[in-house]
């Protein structure tokens, strides 16, 4: 049996996993807030979480893992859209609006996660389908002395509960002092956090004993994985941005809302993804959408290749070497397995190598490097790495319709030659050598990529493959 190890942030230290029941290993991961498109940012929870999800359910058994990850369809950033459209002349009520935003943003969500090859949760519930549980919760908190409500607002009294700040390992006056914590004149104590705030007419709302209002972002959570995976459960993630205030602000209220429970037992975060070494974030301006690169024609499994090339507790950066990488791996990989059948994952056993690197810590970067050592023996390449996600059946089938289009081999569709552009290019890139002067190679090789032609110069040639994004028009001109 393959052992599993994970970090765990509420001990700084990496122990061995005992779920509460193997019979149904419960996980809970922070799913978006659905206002607008996932950025790559946003992809590597996903992607992080769906390892960790494949591990569990090989080791316990398919239907012995619940995985469920929300979607926050409630939120001010949702209700500014909607009201952003209302004020361009949109007739109809906000609460359409909301939910055609929402459902919307859930189904480019599903797209572009599928398109990753991440399997869906087995549940992904919307907070706004949980309201009547959160207004239970907020009022078993104020009965219990962990909250109180002043001007329609409930808030949590951050003091009432003793070990705040033990996940993120700071002292609540630590917290004070370094966060940016809103001072409001109906809270008792700056740190203290909205369960619960009045809504206006110009907003959603739902009745409670506090007034017609809306629930704050921390209690959904508490109040959906109680809900379906009950007051104690195994693994709770997310991003590491999330580990304060929102993970805390989950266990305060979980705590002291079931004290005889112990809420999630292992908390696992992933580091974030960097631009320039900052996060990858909405706020900061200087991202790109999933769905922004899978347009420009990277396949989802690149994107998958190279997040899980780098390990899920540090900082890393997207960059094109490693976009290429993946490129030719994938490429190299697909062209060894094309005539191959895969075996189901049901009879076929994962290389122990592998699920040994998996269950130390998600060790997803040494995996990547015992699938490329199976490259003499395509059949175990071709099902251990389907079992990590790629080369998968939607991966395949994307390859099959390539190769009809454009190879001419199976199907009856046009086939396109580009040999002549590639001796073309190899050409100038050899006068080029001699004249030191690369212009002319570097015109024709950013005309062949706006055509939609990926272009590898290696020392022995030139490679060009058309991609998604193909247009064979725009060649016309470079003949
Ligand atoms: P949000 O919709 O911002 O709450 O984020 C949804 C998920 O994406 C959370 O688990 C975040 O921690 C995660 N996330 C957001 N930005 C990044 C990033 N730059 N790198 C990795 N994870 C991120
Ligand atoms: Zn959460």
């Amino acid at each position: 049996m393959t052992t599993i190890r994970l970090r765990n942030s509420k001990s700084r230290k990496v122990e061995e996993f005992h779920p509460i029941d193997p019979e149904n290993v419960r996980m809970y991961v922070c799913g978006p807030t659905v206002y607008d498109r996932a950025h790559l940012g946003n992809a590597r929870p996903v992607l992080v979480f769906d390892v960790l999800y494949r591990l569990l359910r090989h080791v316990y058994g398919e239907g012995h893992v619940t995985y469920v990850r929300n979607f926050t369809d409630v939120d001010d950033k949702i209700n500014a859209e909607a009201q952003r459209r209302k004020g361009l002349g949109d007739s109809r009520s906000l609460e359409a609006l909301i939910a055609e935003r929402t459902e919307e943003t859930i189904s480019w969500y599903h797209a572009d996660m599928d398109a990753l090859g991440a399997l869906r949760p087995d549940q992904e519930p919307r907070a706004t389908a949980f309201i009547g549980q959160m207004i239970a919760m907020i009022g078993d908190l104020i009965a219990k002395g962990h909250a109180y409500e002043k001007e329609g607002h409930v808030l949590f009294r951050v003091r009432s509960y003793q070990n705040y700040g033990v996940l993120s390992g700071r002292s609540v006056d630590d917290m004070i002092a370094g966060a940016r914590v809103e001072v409001a004149p109906f809270k008792e104590d700056p740190m203290d956090f909205v369960l619960w705030k009045p809504s206006d007419e110009d907003l959603p709302g739902w009745d409670s004993p506090w007034g017609r209002g809306r629930p704050g972002w921390h209690i959904e959570c508490s109040a959906m994985s109680y809900e379906l995976l009950g007051a104690s459960f195994d693994i709770h993630g997310g991003g590491i941005d999330l580990q304060f205030p929102h993970h805390e602000n989950e266990i305060a209220q979980s705590a002291c809302a079931h004290p005889e429970a112990g809420f999630a037992n292992y908390w696992v975060h992933n580091e974030m993804l960097q631009v320039e070494g900052k996060k990858m974030s909405k706020s900061l301006g200087n991202f790109f959408t999933v769905r922004d690169l899978l347009d420009q024609g990277v396949p989802g499994e690149v994107i998958r290749f190279v997040m899980l090339g780098t390990h899920y507790g540090k900082p890393m950066d997207w960059t094109e070497r490693k976009r290429e990488e993946a490129n030719n791996t994938l490429r190299y990989w697909m062209d060894l397995t094309w005539e191959l059948e895969p075996t189901n994952l049901g009879s076929f056993q994962p290389e122990q190598k592998l699920l040994d690197a998996l269950g130390d810590d998600m060790n997803t970067h040494l995996a990547l490097t015992y699938l490329r050592a199976l490259h003499h023996q395509p059949q175990k390449l071709l099902d251990n790495a389907r079992f990590l996600g790629f080369l998968s059946d939607r991966a395949r089938e994307a390859e099959r319709d390539f190769r009809n289009t454009f190879r001419g081999g199976f199907g009856s569709g046009p086939s396109v030659d580009l040999s002549a552009l590639a001796l073309k290019l190899d050409e100038l890139r050899n006068v080029a050598k001699e004249s030191k002067n690369f212009s002319a190679v570097d015109a024709l090789k950013s005309s062949l990529i706006d055509a939609g032609v990926e272009v590898q110069m290696t020392k022995t040639g030139v490679e060009l493959r058309p991609t998604p994004n193909f247009d064979p028009s725009k060649l016309e001109a470079l003949k």
